[in-house]
C-alpha cells in the first residue's frame, strides 16, 4: 500500500517544546516496520515551529513573521536530524521534501516534486514533507499540514492517508466538554451534520483543528483515497489502521 501519514506538533513535542521522545520513537520504530513489509510511506512532518521554539528557548509561540520563520527554520533542522537519526537506526533512509504554496500552483514545480517523489519511493527511501515554513508569506501559504498532507496524497495516488492528532477522532460532540460525546468511526460523506461537528456551537474545533480535517478528508475522498483521523499518542495503532481494523475515525473514498 502507498500511505501518508502526517503527524501534528502536539504529538511531535510537548507544550515545551522539546522533543516527546516516546512517541517520535514509536512513530519510527512502526513506520520502519511498515516500509519492512513493503508498504511505500510518506511522511508530512509538522513540529518545525514547534521544535524551534524549544531549541531557541523562545518563552512561547512567537506572533512575528520573522521569528515564526526563524523558529521554523532551526526546528526543521532538528527535525530532520532526530528522523535521520531514528530512521537510521532501522537502516532506512529520509529525504527531506519543503513545499510551499507556490510550489504548489505551479505545475511545473508540481510535476518535478511529483517525480521527485516517486524516485524516492523506488529508491527505498522514505520522504519527509513541510511546509516550507521560512519562506511562506501571507499571501501564498498552504497553511496547515492536513491540507498539505492531502495534496500530497491526492497527488501521488496514495491508497490511504492517516491524520494523527491529539484526539481519537471525530466525535458527535467536544469529548473534553461532553462525558456522552461518541466517536464516529466511519464516515462515507461529509454532509451538513458532519460539517456541523467541526464548525458548529459546542464543537470539536480548536481541540483537533476539525475543519482543515475534513476539507483534507473531502479532498481524499473525492480522489478515492480513504482517510483517518488517529490519535498520534499510539503509533502501535497505525497496523491496525492499515489493517482496515476500526480504529479512529474512517472517511471512505468514493470508489470510482
Ligand atoms: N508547518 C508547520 C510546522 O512545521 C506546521 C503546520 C501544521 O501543523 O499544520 O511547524
Amino acid at each position: 500500500m502507498r500511505i501518508v501519514i502526517k503527524v501534528g506538533t502536539s504529538t511531535l513535542a510537548y507544550p515545551t517544546g522539546r522533543l516527546n521522545i516516546r512517541h517520535v520513537e514509536q512513530l519510527c520504530r512502526v513506520i520502519s516496520d511498515l516500509k519492512n513489509a513493503g508498504n511505500e510511506i510518506i511522511l508530512v512532518s509538522s513540529g518545525a515551529i514547534g521544535m524551534g521554539i524549544g531549541k531557541l528557548m523562545l518563552s512561547g509561540k512567537p506572533t512575528d513573521i520573522p521569528t515564526k520563520q526563524a523558529a521554523a527554520a532551526v526546528g526543521q533542522c532538528e527535525l530532520m536530524y532526530t528522523y535521520d537519526r531514528l530512521f537510521s537506526g532501522y537502516n532506512h533512509t529520509v529525504a527531506q521534501v519543503l513545499l510551499t504554496g507556490a510550489s504548489v500552483e505551479s505545475e511545473t514545480q508540481f510535476n518535478n516534486f511529483k517525480n521527485t517523489v516517486n524516485r524516492l519511493l523506488e529508491l527505498h527511501a522514505l520522504p519527509i514533507i513541510n511546509e516550507n515554513d521560512t519562506v511562506a508569506t501571507d499571501e501564498i501559504v498552504i497553511g496547515d499540514n492536513d491540507t498539505l498532507s492531502a495534496i500530497v496524497a491526492v497527488s501521488v495516488g496514495a491508497d490511504l492517508l492517516v491524520l494523527l492528532s491529539d484526539i481519537d477522532g471525530l466525535f458527535t460532540a467536544d469529548p473534553h466538554r461532553c462525558s456522552d460525546a461518541k466517536l464516529i468511526s466511519r464516515i462515507d460523506t461529509i454532509d451538513e451534520y458532519i460539517t456541523s461537528l467541526a464548525g458548529g456551537a459546542g464543537s470539536v474545533s480548536g481541540t483537533g483543528g476539525m475543519v482543515t480535517k475534513l476539507r483534507a478528508a473531502e479532498m481524499c475522498m473525492s480522489a478515492g483515497c480513504d482517510m483517518v483521523i488517529a490519535n498520534g499518542a499510539f503509533p502501535e495503532r497505525l497496523y491496525d489502521i492499515i489493517d482496515g481494523a476500526d480504529v479512529g475515525s474512517r472517511f471512505i473514498g468514493r470508489r470510482q
